[in-house]
């Protein structure tokens, strides 16, 4: 039986879903408006992929950032496909700000900010962030 976490459950709050992935909000209290773009099936490295999903997982991508880019005006946008930990293809699209929780690290890597909050303009954005992308993909 397969074991993976991606394969059994949503992996946050889905704003779009088609045949090939879906498109969740992280629910991440120290990054707002975090997103993450989700395979459906249990594909291990983005070769394993057709030439036209590819460029179907580029154009969500794509998507991702520039609603990103216009809503939530970061300083920085990290866009990262990591899967060490669970190995099933997703990519992480995150906004980053000079006095965010890790800035200049990943996210993943060690704070250098431990008294970040985000801000509540931040949160306000976030929401706004995700009735934008669902317009944007219902298009
Ligand atoms: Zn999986």
């Amino acid at each position: 039986m397969n074991s993976c976490v991606l394969c059994h459950e949503d992996g946050g709050q889905i704003l779009f879903k088609n045949d090939l992935y879906r498109i969740i909000l992280v629910n991440d209290a120290n990054y707002p408006g975090y997103l993450r773009i989700i395979l459906n099936s249990h594909v291990k490295e983005l070769t394993d992929l057709s030439d036209q999903d590819s460029i179907k997982v580029y154009e969500a991508l794509l998507i991702c950032e520039r609603v990103v880019r216009d809503t939530m005006l970061a300083d920085k946008i990290n866009v990262a496909s990591l899967g060490n930990v669970v190995p099933h293809l997703h990519w992480h699209i995150i906004p980053r700000y000079t006095n965010d929780l890790h800035f200049p690290n990943p996210i993943w890597g060690t704070a250098t900010n431990n008294a970040y909050v985000p801000s509540g303009e931040l949160l306000i954005r976030s929401k706004e962030l995700a009735v934008k992308l669902i317009e944007k993909l219902a298009d």
